[in-house]
Protein backbone atom coordinates (compact mmCIF):
# COMPACT_ATOMS: atom_id res chain seq x y z
CA UNK A 1 0.00 0.00 0.00
CA UNK A 2 1.04 3.55 -0.80
CA UNK A 3 -0.14 6.26 1.22
CA UNK A 4 0.95 10.24 0.76
CA UNK A 5 1.80 12.56 3.32
CA UNK A 6 2.81 16.61 3.06
CA UNK A 7 4.64 18.27 5.43
CA UNK A 8 2.93 21.60 6.68
CA UNK A 9 5.48 24.10 8.31
CA UNK A 10 3.70 27.03 9.75
CA UNK A 11 5.75 30.77 11.06
CA UNK A 12 6.59 33.75 9.71
CA UNK A 13 9.82 32.94 10.59
CA UNK A 14 10.10 30.17 8.00
CA UNK A 15 8.87 32.53 5.43
CA UNK A 16 11.02 35.55 5.85
CA UNK A 17 14.74 33.19 6.47
CA UNK A 18 15.20 33.75 10.11
CA UNK A 19 15.37 30.26 10.40
CA UNK A 20 16.07 26.99 8.53
CA UNK A 21 13.44 24.41 8.15
CA UNK A 22 15.22 21.55 9.50
CA UNK A 23 12.01 19.90 10.40
CA UNK A 24 11.00 19.36 7.12
CA UNK A 25 13.76 17.54 6.39
CA UNK A 26 13.72 15.56 9.36
CA UNK A 27 10.18 14.73 8.62
CA UNK A 28 10.87 13.95 4.46
CA UNK A 29 13.41 11.26 5.74
CA UNK A 30 11.44 9.76 8.27
CA UNK A 31 8.30 9.31 6.60
CA UNK A 32 9.61 8.59 3.26
CA UNK A 33 11.90 5.49 5.72
CA UNK A 34 8.73 4.46 6.85
CA UNK A 35 7.19 3.86 3.14
CA UNK A 36 5.32 7.00 2.50
CA UNK A 37 5.31 9.19 -0.30
CA UNK A 38 6.12 12.52 0.39
CA UNK A 39 3.55 14.72 -1.94
CA UNK A 40 4.25 18.35 -0.82
CA UNK A 41 5.75 20.37 1.74
CA UNK A 42 4.40 23.40 2.15
CA UNK A 43 5.04 26.64 4.52
CA UNK A 44 2.84 29.60 5.40
CA UNK A 45 2.84 32.30 7.83
CA UNK A 46 1.23 32.45 11.00
CA UNK A 47 -2.68 33.48 9.90
CA UNK A 48 -5.72 31.57 10.22
CA UNK A 49 -6.72 32.19 6.31
CA UNK A 50 -2.96 30.97 5.19
CA UNK A 51 -3.55 28.01 7.65
CA UNK A 52 -6.57 26.94 6.62
CA UNK A 53 -5.93 27.07 3.07
CA UNK A 54 -3.26 25.13 3.47
CA UNK A 55 -5.09 22.31 5.52
CA UNK A 56 -7.13 22.58 2.77
CA UNK A 57 -5.46 21.77 -0.41
CA UNK A 58 -3.09 19.16 1.76
CA UNK A 59 -5.47 17.26 3.08
CA UNK A 60 -6.95 16.91 -0.67
CA UNK A 61 -4.18 15.95 -2.05
CA UNK A 62 -2.66 13.33 0.79
CA UNK A 63 -3.90 10.86 3.43
CA UNK A 64 -2.00 12.31 6.28
CA UNK A 65 -0.42 15.87 6.72
CA UNK A 66 1.91 16.40 9.30
CA UNK A 67 2.17 19.70 11.05
CA UNK A 68 4.42 21.55 12.92
CA UNK A 69 5.01 24.85 14.57
CA UNK A 70 2.68 27.21 16.13
CA UNK A 71 0.96 25.72 18.97
CA UNK A 72 3.13 28.05 21.46
CA UNK A 73 0.74 29.89 24.32
CA UNK A 74 1.48 33.59 22.11
CA UNK A 75 -0.62 35.07 20.32
CA UNK A 76 0.93 34.12 17.13
CA UNK A 77 0.58 30.44 17.82
CA UNK A 78 -2.76 29.27 16.43
CA UNK A 79 -2.11 26.02 14.80
CA UNK A 80 -4.38 24.89 17.14
CA UNK A 81 -7.45 27.17 16.46
CA UNK A 82 -7.17 26.67 13.21
CA UNK A 83 -7.52 22.87 12.71
CA UNK A 84 -10.01 23.07 15.37
CA UNK A 85 -11.84 25.73 12.68
CA UNK A 86 -11.21 23.50 9.68
CA UNK A 87 -12.42 20.07 11.25
CA UNK A 88 -15.10 22.00 12.74
CA UNK A 89 -14.74 20.51 16.47
CA UNK A 90 -14.60 22.96 19.79
CA UNK A 91 -11.29 22.99 21.62
CA UNK A 92 -11.70 21.45 25.27
CA UNK A 93 -9.58 21.21 28.21
CA UNK A 94 -7.76 18.39 28.73
CA UNK A 95 -7.41 18.08 32.25
CA UNK A 96 -4.44 15.98 32.50
CA UNK A 97 -2.37 17.89 30.44
CA UNK A 98 -2.92 20.84 31.89
CA UNK A 99 -1.97 19.25 35.15
CA UNK A 100 1.04 18.09 33.37
CA UNK A 101 2.10 21.95 32.19
CA UNK A 102 1.57 23.30 35.83
CA UNK A 103 3.88 20.51 37.14
CA UNK A 104 6.73 21.31 34.03
CA UNK A 105 6.60 25.29 35.62
CA UNK A 106 6.80 24.14 38.89
CA UNK A 107 9.61 22.03 38.71
CA UNK A 108 11.63 24.73 37.07
CA UNK A 109 10.55 27.17 39.48
CA UNK A 110 8.73 29.57 37.23
CA UNK A 111 5.47 30.98 37.53
CA UNK A 112 2.46 28.99 35.66
CA UNK A 113 1.05 31.95 33.25
CA UNK A 114 -2.22 31.46 32.75
CA UNK A 115 -1.96 32.35 29.17
CA UNK A 116 -0.23 28.62 29.20
CA UNK A 117 -3.91 27.25 29.57
CA UNK A 118 -4.29 27.48 26.05
CA UNK A 119 -1.76 24.56 25.41
CA UNK A 120 -3.84 22.46 27.50
CA UNK A 121 -6.91 22.80 25.23
CA UNK A 122 -7.03 20.41 21.63
CA UNK A 123 -9.54 19.89 18.98
CA UNK A 124 -12.35 17.76 20.37
CA UNK A 125 -11.68 13.70 19.68
CA UNK A 126 -8.18 14.64 19.43
CA UNK A 127 -5.38 11.46 20.37
CA UNK A 128 -3.15 13.38 22.50
CA UNK A 129 0.80 13.48 21.58
CA UNK A 130 2.71 14.17 25.25
CA UNK A 131 5.49 16.46 24.86
CA UNK A 132 7.42 15.87 28.31
CA UNK A 133 10.65 17.23 26.71
CA UNK A 134 8.48 20.95 26.47
CA UNK A 135 5.28 22.29 26.91
CA UNK A 136 3.25 22.14 23.49
CA UNK A 137 1.96 18.32 23.54
CA UNK A 138 0.61 17.72 19.80
CA UNK A 139 -2.28 15.91 18.74
CA UNK A 140 -3.80 13.78 15.79
CA UNK A 141 -6.88 13.94 14.57
CA UNK A 142 -9.24 12.94 11.58
CA UNK A 143 -10.87 15.11 9.05
CA UNK A 144 -14.88 14.35 8.05
CA UNK A 145 -12.78 12.89 4.82
CA UNK A 146 -11.07 10.47 7.02
CA UNK A 147 -7.70 12.18 6.12
CA UNK A 148 -5.03 12.16 9.44
CA UNK A 149 -3.70 15.13 10.51
CA UNK A 150 -0.81 15.81 12.87
CA UNK A 151 -0.04 18.97 14.69
CA UNK A 152 3.72 19.20 16.30
CA UNK A 153 5.53 21.60 18.22
CA UNK A 154 8.29 23.39 16.32
CA UNK A 155 11.02 23.23 18.11
CA UNK A 156 13.09 20.53 16.48
CA UNK A 157 14.58 18.58 19.66
CA UNK A 158 10.69 18.65 20.92
CA UNK A 159 9.74 17.58 17.42
CA UNK A 160 12.02 14.60 17.35
CA UNK A 161 10.86 13.67 20.51
CA UNK A 162 7.50 13.09 19.76
CA UNK A 163 7.88 11.63 16.31
CA UNK A 164 9.68 8.56 18.11
CA UNK A 165 7.68 8.42 20.77
CA UNK A 166 4.13 9.03 19.81
CA UNK A 167 4.17 9.33 16.16
CA UNK A 168 5.91 6.26 14.83
CA UNK A 169 3.51 4.35 17.22
CA UNK A 170 0.59 5.73 16.18
CA UNK A 171 1.21 5.58 12.26
CA UNK A 172 2.12 1.89 12.89
CA UNK A 173 -1.72 1.36 13.99
CA UNK A 174 -3.27 3.84 11.10
CA UNK A 175 -1.37 2.92 8.36
CA UNK A 176 -0.75 -0.75 9.13
CA UNK A 177 0.27 -2.19 5.49
CA UNK A 178 2.32 0.53 4.07
CA UNK A 179 4.97 -0.93 1.49
CA UNK A 180 8.39 -1.01 3.11
CA UNK A 181 11.27 0.62 0.73
CA UNK A 182 14.52 -1.05 1.25
CA UNK A 183 17.85 0.89 1.11
CA UNK A 184 20.88 0.06 1.08
CA UNK A 185 23.82 2.96 1.57
CA UNK A 186 27.70 2.87 0.55
CA UNK A 187 29.25 5.70 2.55
CA UNK A 188 32.75 6.30 0.58
CA UNK A 189 35.54 8.50 0.75
CA UNK A 190 38.08 9.12 -1.88
CA UNK A 191 36.61 8.91 -5.60
CA UNK A 192 34.94 11.33 -7.05
CA UNK A 193 31.19 11.39 -7.65
CA UNK A 194 31.22 11.11 -11.48
CA UNK A 195 33.88 8.23 -11.03
CA UNK A 196 31.38 6.46 -8.86
CA UNK A 197 28.53 7.36 -11.20
CA UNK A 198 30.14 5.76 -14.16
CA UNK A 199 31.50 2.84 -12.57
CA UNK A 200 28.15 2.06 -11.22
CA UNK A 201 26.36 2.81 -14.71
CA UNK A 202 28.86 0.66 -16.08
CA UNK A 203 27.17 -2.52 -13.74
CA UNK A 204 23.39 -2.17 -15.82
CA UNK A 205 21.57 -2.24 -13.02
CA UNK A 206 18.06 -3.61 -13.67
CA UNK A 207 15.73 -0.64 -13.54
CA UNK A 208 13.64 -1.46 -10.42
CA UNK A 209 16.85 -0.80 -8.34
CA UNK A 210 16.45 2.89 -8.13
CA UNK A 211 19.97 4.64 -7.22
CA UNK A 212 20.68 8.09 -5.65
CA UNK A 213 24.07 9.40 -5.16
CA UNK A 214 24.41 12.60 -2.53
CA UNK A 215 27.86 14.28 -2.36
CA UNK A 216 27.98 15.43 1.19
CA UNK A 217 31.51 16.84 1.41
CA UNK A 218 33.67 15.58 1.62
CA UNK A 219 31.92 11.85 1.16
CA UNK A 220 29.92 10.77 -1.78
CA UNK A 221 26.85 8.69 -0.11
CA UNK A 222 25.19 6.30 -2.38
CA UNK A 223 21.89 4.87 -2.12
CA UNK A 224 20.43 1.94 -3.51
CA UNK A 225 16.43 1.01 -3.21
CA UNK A 226 13.58 -1.30 -4.12
CA UNK A 227 10.86 -2.39 -3.12
CA UNK A 228 10.57 -5.30 -1.14
CA UNK A 229 9.19 -7.89 -4.61
CA UNK A 230 12.57 -7.15 -5.81
CA UNK A 231 14.80 -7.92 -2.39
CA UNK A 232 17.00 -10.78 -4.50
CA UNK A 233 17.68 -8.34 -7.12
CA UNK A 234 18.53 -5.69 -4.46
CA UNK A 235 20.77 -7.86 -3.06
CA UNK A 236 22.84 -9.26 -6.29
CA UNK A 237 22.92 -5.46 -7.11
CA UNK A 238 24.50 -4.62 -3.44
CA UNK A 239 26.78 -7.28 -4.24
CA UNK A 240 27.67 -6.18 -7.61
CA UNK A 241 28.42 -2.39 -6.64
CA UNK A 242 30.35 -3.10 -3.58
CA UNK A 243 32.73 -5.22 -5.67
CA UNK A 244 33.20 -2.51 -8.25
CA UNK A 245 33.37 0.15 -5.46
CA UNK A 246 35.53 -1.79 -3.82
CA UNK A 247 36.21 -2.15 -0.17
CA UNK A 248 39.31 0.01 0.10
CA UNK A 249 36.53 3.25 -1.31
CA UNK A 250 33.56 2.37 1.13
CA UNK A 251 34.33 2.96 4.34
CA UNK A 252 30.83 2.52 6.37
CA UNK A 253 27.04 1.11 4.86
CA UNK A 254 25.11 2.81 7.64
CA UNK A 255 23.88 6.34 7.75
CA UNK A 256 24.31 6.03 11.40
CA UNK A 257 27.98 5.17 11.41
CA UNK A 258 30.54 8.47 9.83
CA UNK A 259 34.15 8.47 9.74
CA UNK A 260 35.43 9.36 12.83
CA UNK A 261 32.97 6.94 14.25
CA UNK A 262 34.34 3.95 12.40
CA UNK A 263 38.07 5.02 13.71
CA UNK A 264 37.06 4.93 16.81
CA UNK A 265 35.91 1.71 17.11
CA UNK A 266 38.62 0.23 14.85
CA UNK A 267 41.29 1.77 17.56
CA UNK A 268 38.68 0.95 20.57
CA UNK A 269 38.88 -3.25 19.15
CA UNK A 270 42.23 -3.15 18.14
CA UNK A 271 42.99 -1.53 21.54
CA UNK A 272 45.43 1.18 19.57
CA UNK A 273 46.10 4.91 21.18
CA UNK A 274 46.28 7.38 18.84
CA UNK A 275 47.72 11.31 18.98
CA UNK A 276 48.23 13.74 16.09
CA UNK A 277 50.50 16.68 14.87
CA UNK A 278 48.33 18.75 13.03
CA UNK A 279 49.70 21.96 11.22
CA UNK A 280 47.11 23.53 8.28
CA UNK A 281 43.95 21.73 9.78
CA UNK A 282 44.57 23.27 12.90
CA UNK A 283 42.80 21.04 15.38
CA UNK A 284 40.50 19.96 13.21
CA UNK A 285 41.40 16.43 13.31
CA UNK A 286 41.45 16.74 16.85
CA UNK A 287 37.92 18.00 16.60
CA UNK A 288 36.66 15.04 14.57
CA UNK A 289 37.80 12.47 16.81
CA UNK A 290 36.61 14.02 19.70
CA UNK A 291 33.04 15.04 18.97
CA UNK A 292 31.90 11.57 19.92
CA UNK A 293 31.44 10.80 23.70
CA UNK A 294 33.72 7.74 24.64
CA UNK A 295 37.20 9.47 22.13
CA UNK A 296 38.91 9.42 25.60
CA UNK A 297 39.47 5.45 24.99
CA UNK A 298 41.55 5.89 22.33
CA UNK A 299 42.49 9.34 21.72
CA UNK A 300 45.63 10.56 23.80
CA UNK A 301 46.08 14.17 22.32
CA UNK A 302 47.45 16.60 19.51
CA UNK A 303 49.44 18.93 18.92
CA UNK A 304 49.15 22.22 16.46
CA UNK A 305 52.33 22.63 15.21
CA UNK A 306 51.29 25.42 13.10
CA UNK A 307 54.49 27.70 12.70
CA UNK A 308 57.82 26.43 11.73
CA UNK A 309 59.29 26.91 15.47
CA UNK A 310 56.48 24.97 16.92
CA UNK A 311 57.31 21.64 15.03
CA UNK A 312 61.08 22.01 15.93
CA UNK A 313 60.17 22.53 19.93
CA UNK A 314 57.49 20.58 20.38
CA UNK A 315 57.90 17.77 17.77
CA UNK A 316 61.29 17.58 17.17
CA UNK A 317 61.34 18.14 14.30
CA UNK A 318 64.63 18.51 12.69
CA UNK A 319 65.89 22.19 11.98
CA UNK A 320 67.89 20.48 9.03
CA UNK A 321 64.75 19.09 7.54
CA UNK A 322 62.48 22.20 7.52
CA UNK A 323 65.22 24.40 5.62
CA UNK A 324 65.92 20.82 2.84
CA UNK A 325 62.68 20.15 2.57
CA UNK A 326 60.66 23.23 3.90
CA UNK A 327 57.23 22.88 6.19
CA UNK A 328 55.17 21.03 3.89
CA UNK A 329 57.23 17.88 2.54
CA UNK A 330 57.07 14.26 3.24
CA UNK A 331 60.01 14.47 5.40
CA UNK A 332 58.28 16.99 7.86
CA UNK A 333 55.09 14.95 7.95
CA UNK A 334 57.14 12.09 8.57
CA UNK A 335 59.09 14.11 11.35
CA UNK A 336 55.60 15.53 12.65
CA UNK A 337 53.97 12.03 12.82
CA UNK A 338 57.04 10.95 14.77
CA UNK A 339 57.22 13.57 17.16
CA UNK A 340 54.08 13.49 18.19
CA UNK A 341 54.25 9.65 18.18
CA UNK A 342 57.19 9.92 21.06
CA UNK A 343 55.48 12.64 22.45
CA UNK A 344 52.63 10.97 23.47
CA UNK A 345 53.84 7.80 23.59
CA UNK A 346 51.11 5.85 21.21
CA UNK A 347 50.48 3.37 19.46
CA UNK A 348 49.87 5.30 15.75
CA UNK A 349 50.12 8.64 14.92
CA UNK A 350 48.98 10.52 12.01
CA UNK A 351 50.25 13.98 10.77
CA UNK A 352 48.87 16.63 8.45
CA UNK A 353 51.11 19.60 6.90
CA UNK A 354 49.98 21.34 3.93
CA UNK A 355 48.79 24.75 2.07
CA UNK A 356 45.38 25.54 2.25
CA UNK A 357 45.59 28.70 0.51
CA UNK A 358 44.45 31.59 0.10
CA UNK A 359 48.23 32.45 -0.02
CA UNK A 360 51.20 30.38 0.54
CA UNK A 361 51.09 28.48 -2.59
CA UNK A 362 54.48 28.13 -4.94
CA UNK A 363 55.02 26.81 -8.24
CA UNK A 364 56.54 23.90 -6.78
CA UNK A 365 53.58 23.55 -3.68
CA UNK A 366 51.11 25.11 -5.02
CA UNK A 367 47.98 25.87 -3.14
CA UNK A 368 46.27 22.39 -2.02
CA UNK A 369 49.28 20.56 -1.53
CA UNK A 370 49.15 18.76 1.66
CA UNK A 371 51.07 15.95 3.26
CA UNK A 372 50.05 13.26 5.50
CA UNK A 373 53.18 11.37 8.00
CA UNK A 374 51.62 8.11 9.42
CA UNK A 375 53.99 6.74 12.21
CA UNK A 376 53.31 3.67 14.23
CA UNK A 377 55.69 0.96 16.15
CA UNK A 378 57.05 -0.67 12.60
CA UNK A 379 57.32 1.96 10.31
CA UNK A 380 56.87 5.62 9.27
CA UNK A 381 55.63 6.63 6.00
CA UNK A 382 54.44 10.13 4.08
CA UNK A 383 51.82 10.41 1.51
CA UNK A 384 51.13 13.57 -0.98
CA UNK A 385 48.34 15.11 -2.20
CA UNK A 386 46.81 17.73 -4.33
CA UNK A 387 43.45 19.00 -3.46
CA UNK A 388 43.34 22.79 -5.41
CA UNK A 389 40.05 24.01 -3.74
CA UNK A 390 38.79 26.97 -0.93
CA UNK A 391 40.78 27.02 2.45
CA UNK A 392 38.12 25.48 4.12
CA UNK A 393 37.44 22.38 1.38
CA UNK A 394 41.64 21.64 1.63
CA UNK A 395 40.97 21.60 5.55
CA UNK A 396 38.65 19.51 5.91
CA UNK A 397 39.39 17.27 2.99
CA UNK A 398 42.97 16.85 4.29
CA UNK A 399 41.62 15.72 7.81
CA UNK A 400 39.13 13.14 6.14
CA UNK A 401 42.38 12.00 4.14
CA UNK A 402 43.99 11.45 7.64
CA UNK A 403 41.11 9.26 9.24
CA UNK A 404 41.67 7.32 5.78
CA UNK A 405 44.91 6.33 5.99
CA UNK A 406 44.21 5.44 9.68
CA UNK A 407 41.38 3.58 8.32
CA UNK A 408 43.16 1.79 5.91
CA UNK A 409 46.23 1.47 7.67
CA UNK A 410 44.26 -0.63 10.78
CA UNK A 411 42.54 -3.06 8.17
CA UNK A 412 45.39 -3.23 6.20
CA UNK A 413 44.17 -1.96 2.78
CA UNK A 414 45.49 0.09 0.34
P1 LIG B 1 6.79 27.08 21.30
O1 LIG B 1 6.09 26.51 22.47
O2 LIG B 1 8.28 27.02 21.45
O3 LIG B 1 6.29 28.43 20.84
P2 LIG B 1 5.71 26.19 18.79
O4 LIG B 1 5.11 24.90 18.41
O5 LIG B 1 4.82 27.37 18.82
O6 LIG B 1 6.49 26.00 20.14
P3 LIG B 1 7.16 27.76 16.97
O7 LIG B 1 6.86 28.94 17.83
O8 LIG B 1 6.54 27.69 15.64
O9 LIG B 1 6.84 26.43 17.76
O10 LIG B 1 8.70 27.57 16.81
C1 LIG B 1 9.54 27.56 17.95
C2 LIG B 1 10.96 27.51 17.48
O11 LIG B 1 11.21 26.25 16.88
C3 LIG B 1 11.32 28.52 16.39
O12 LIG B 1 11.71 29.75 16.89
C4 LIG B 1 12.46 27.85 15.70
O13 LIG B 1 13.65 28.04 16.41
C5 LIG B 1 12.06 26.39 15.77
N1 LIG B 1 11.35 25.97 14.56
C6 LIG B 1 10.06 26.17 14.23
N2 LIG B 1 9.74 25.64 13.05
C7 LIG B 1 10.88 25.08 12.56
C8 LIG B 1 11.21 24.38 11.37
N3 LIG B 1 10.31 24.14 10.42
N4 LIG B 1 12.49 23.96 11.23
C9 LIG B 1 13.39 24.20 12.19
N5 LIG B 1 13.15 24.86 13.34
C10 LIG B 1 11.91 25.30 13.53
MG1 LIG C 1 5.62 29.52 19.21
Amino acid sequence: MKATVSIFTIGAEILDGRILDTNSRYLARFLTDKGFEVARMHSCGDTLADITRGLKDLTELSDLVICCGGLGPTSDDITRDAIAEFCARPLVKDVSVEEQLIAYYTKRNRQYDPTNNSQAFFPKDSTILNNPVGTAAGFALKTNTQKLIIALPGVPYELEHLIINEVHPLLNEFFPILTKVKHKVFRTFGLPEAKIGSLINALNIEPEIKISYRAHFPEVIVQLSANPSAESLLESSVALVQQTLAPENIYSTSNEFDLPQLIMNLCVDKKLKLAVAESCTGGLLGKFLTDMTGASAFFLGGIISYSNQAKQSLLNVPAETLDKFGAVSAETAQAMATGVRNKFNSDLAISITGIAGLDGGSEVKPVGTFYLGLASKDRVSAMHYFYPHQRERVRLYAAWSAMDVLRRHILGLH
